[in-house]
């Protein structure tokens, strides 16, 4: 039986598990009820199962009856600190947490995908190796679980690597997504803190006022982003936060903002955290203050290895037929933490549709807004471009 119609058969289970997880969301890295869901979801099967020592990740090593090389299949395990509104039957029952970012979708078709291919053990050539994740929303959980030993955890190296991820909007529900390259951005984070001397607002001369200077930072960072930066690699600065003062006559002694920066190589990310600071730092002295910068960077970019992310296209090609695969034109600007798994390991990045079918994809509301409804449709679908990409890559070395 083709593997798409085994996921289907038994779709009704993966979303049994993908609904209990949702109903009980959790953030970061310890996750202890959804491993507890993972590890009962795999009992029985013929895998060699480790958890994390840090983190309450899973790992799962299965070994096909014929030798071959090793292949890695991700699936991200953790929620949102977001209270749901969307009314669903499994809604989150845990208020400030939800899965929505689907990842509790990604969990769910991991799991689906170890059973499909502990069904074919025999034959399998090679090895695969499971990757249930936490703390993807912020907490690089794929690098700790890299610190851990999850890329060596079959003994030998995987020759690629595979993440799947679902969004709410823009892809019609199974219509899949990836390209060659740059798939999603580098994401660093920018701290700034402005030190002047406070004083009365009516006599600025007698102060030294940290906050028009600020603001000027906040304009001469986009500047920057179109003067020293190519606009064919393109870099994103946003400042989220900006707090200064306490009220209206009253010079403050600092004043502080937060920005994120998204860049899509190297070199740009290279630039940026070169360039920002010293901005910030000569604007500052300019006004005759001093500043603080921090350029933090936290993921890199994620980058599709070419022949794979080709190779990804093919198999969507052949599994699923004409019309389910696009090769997107575009990067995302969003960020991922597959990037750490993708620095060490050629591999893809593919994202699936999971927009309702009631809802228009265009303006359906996106990943991690309180509404994100992603339909369990998606789940067969999911579960089955795991198992192929395992099977039809060990199948080729
Ligand atoms: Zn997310
Ligand atoms: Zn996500």
């Amino acid at each position: 039986m083709p593997v798409r119609d085994e996921a289907e058969k038994f779709a009704g289970e993966i979303a049994e598990l993908r609904h209990a997880i949702h109903r009980e969301p959790e953030i970061g890295l310890d996750l202890p009820k959804t491993q507890r869901r993972v590890l009962d979801a795999l009992d029985g099967l013929p895998l060699e199962i480790s958890t994390g020592r840090a983190l309450s990740s899973v790992t799962a090593v299965l070994r096909g009856g014929r030798p071959g090389p090793v292949v890695l299949l991700r699936g991200d395990m953790d929620a949102l600190p977001v209270t749901e509104e969307t009314g669903l039957p499994y809604a989150s029952a845990v208020p400030g947490a939800m899965h929505a970012c689907g990842h509790d979708l990604h969990t769910a078709m991991l799991a689906g995908a170890a059973r499909l291919l502990c069904a074919r053990q025999a034959d399998l050539p090679g090895t695969v190796i499971f990757m249930f994740q936490p703390g993807e929303e912020g907490y690089a959980g794929a690098r700790h679980m890299i610190g851990e030993g999850v890329l060596d955890a079959a003994g030998q190296r995987p020759v690629a690597a595979y993440g799947l991820h679902v969004t709410s909007n823009k892809l019609p529900c199974g219509v899949f997504s990836t390209r060659p390259g740059p798939m999603l951005a580098a994401a660093d984070q920018i701290t700034v803190t402005v030190h002047g001397r406070g004083g009365h607002a009516s006599q600025p001369h007698r102060a030294a006022d940290p906050i028009p200077a600020a603001c000027e930072m906040v304009i001469a960072l986009q500047t920057m982003v179109t003067r020293k930066f190519d606009v064919f690699d393109p870099v994103v600065i946003t400042v989220g936060s900006f707090h200064a003062g306490t009220t209206d006559n009253v010079i403050p002694d600092q004043a502080r903002f937060l920005a994120t920066a998204r860049s899509y190589s190297a070199a740009a990310r290279t630039a940026l955290a070169d360039l920002v600071p010293r901005l910030i730092t000569d604007i500052a002295s300019a006004h005759g203050l001093t500043a603080d910068a921090e350029y933090a960077t936290e993921y890199p970019v994620t980058v599709n290895d070419a022949a794979e992310a080709e190779f990804a296209v093919q198999t969507i090609a052949d599994a699923f037929g004409p019309g389910r695969g696009e090769t997107a034109e575009f990067p995302i600007t969003g960020a991922e933490d597959f990037s750490f798994v993708l620095e060490e390991v050629p591999g893809a990045f593919v994202m699936l549709g999971a927009c309702p079918p009631d809802r228009d994809p265009q303006d359906a509301p996106t990943n991690h807004s309180a509404v994100a409804v992603f339909d369990d449709a998606a789940l067969a679908d999911g579960t089955a471009l795991y198992a192929e990409l395992a099977l039809r890559r060990l199948a080729m070395e």
